[in-house]
């Protein structure tokens, strides 16, 4: 089936990491398309914090930066969904919902989905009155009433660190069991502990958090939701994936996957990863995926010496 476009790279997704990689592969004048879905991770925060140079934009600013910034190179950046990659290295076709792409190579960085507890309220507030990161918005909430939700593994530990930016730290465990270690360290770095499932959270100029028919009013909560990697694309061409949770896709130290010619940045393969580690991550990887396109390219034009030029009449 005849492509409706190639490039030599097809960036999947157009947050940090691809655009990152975008950048790095138009410099060195690499034919490359990013297709994006346009929905980053910290799509519903106000501002970004903690990234070098960019502290404090807005999160959809970032970006709009971003992709000006590799269309100067001959970047195209196309808004849409990639749902599937066939085919191996030189020889990827990519459906979109409105066509196919074909590339010589592949970078996936499509981020993650952070699931929350289902508590009503919560999801309306994330990104606003509920937040994940203490390092990307502890600062914001210094010295002021903060919630900590119990959700998962990470939640003692978000509490225990936010009493670093204030005194006032309230832990809900709400569906996690604390252990009797985790409840000294918690009482020991002084943070109240309120038992019971948290109802309701609501903004009603305070965040108020229900438990048991009682409002605790609160500046704001924190909660560490479960990363679900957005790695299908990737598992479904074959990528070898790790053995511990969140079972994420194995790359290596140039951001490749097993899978020859496709490579992977940023939050899909590396959950932690904040801003400023995801675009570094796509910039290491644009620099790798140029050197494999180089590899083939002087493989070939030693082919070509080896038939040589032609002979001179
Ligand atoms: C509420 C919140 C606030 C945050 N605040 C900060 C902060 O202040 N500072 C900080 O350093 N970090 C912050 N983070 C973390 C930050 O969002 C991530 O580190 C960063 O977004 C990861 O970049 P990425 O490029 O890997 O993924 P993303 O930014 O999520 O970009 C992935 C892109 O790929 C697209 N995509 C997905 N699937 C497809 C597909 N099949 N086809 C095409 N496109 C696709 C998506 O729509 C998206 O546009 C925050 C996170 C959250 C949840």
């Amino acid at each position: 089936m005849t492509a409706d476009a190639t490039a030599e790279v097809v960036v999947v997704g157009g947050g940090v990491a691809g655009l990152s990689a975008a950048l790095v592969l138009g410099r060195s004048r690499r034919r490359v398309i990013v297709v994006d879905a346009g929905e980053p991770r910290n799509r519903y925060a106000h501002l970004a914090h903690g990234f070098l140079g960019h502290d404090g934009v807005p999160p959809s600013e970032l970006l709009e930066r971003g992709r000006a910034e590799v269309e100067r190179y001959d970047v195209e950046v196309r808004p849409g969904r990639v749902l599937a990659i066939e085919g191996q290295i030189n020889e990827f076709t990519l459906r979109l919902e409105d066509g196919e792409l074909t590339a010589n190579r592949v970078v996936v960085a499509t981020g993650l989905h952070d699931r929350l507890p289902d508590i009503p309220g919560l999801e309306e507030q994330w990104g606003r009155r509920v937040l994940s990161c203490p390092y990307c918005h502890g600062w914001e909430h210094r010295e002021q009433r903060i919630a900590v939700l119990g959700f998962n593994s990470w939640s003692v530990h978000t509490a225990l660190l936010l009493t670093q930016w204030s005194d006032d730290v309230t832990f809900f465990p709400h569906c996690w069991r604390l252990s009797e270690d985790e409840e000294r360290q918690l009482l020991a770095r002084g943070v109240q502990i309120v038992p019971g499932d948290v109802e309701e959270v609501t903004d009603a100029g305070p965040l108020v958090i229900r438990v048991g028919g009682m409002p605790y009013e609160l500046d704001v909560a924190f909660v560490t939701s479960t990363v679900e990697p957005l790695d299908e694309l990737l598992k479904q061409v074959g990528c070898a994936t790790a053995d511990a949770p969140p079972n994420a896709v194995v790359v290596n130290a140039a951001g490749a996957t097993s899978v020859a010619g496709i490579y992977a940045a940023g939050n899909v393969v590396d959950t932690v990863a904040q801003l400023v580690n995801s675009a570094a991550e796509g910039a290491r990887v644009g620099t790798s995926v140029n050197q494999s396109l180089l590899d083939d390219d002087v493989a070939s034009a030693l082919v070509s010496a080896v038939v040589g030029p032609p002979a001179a009449t």
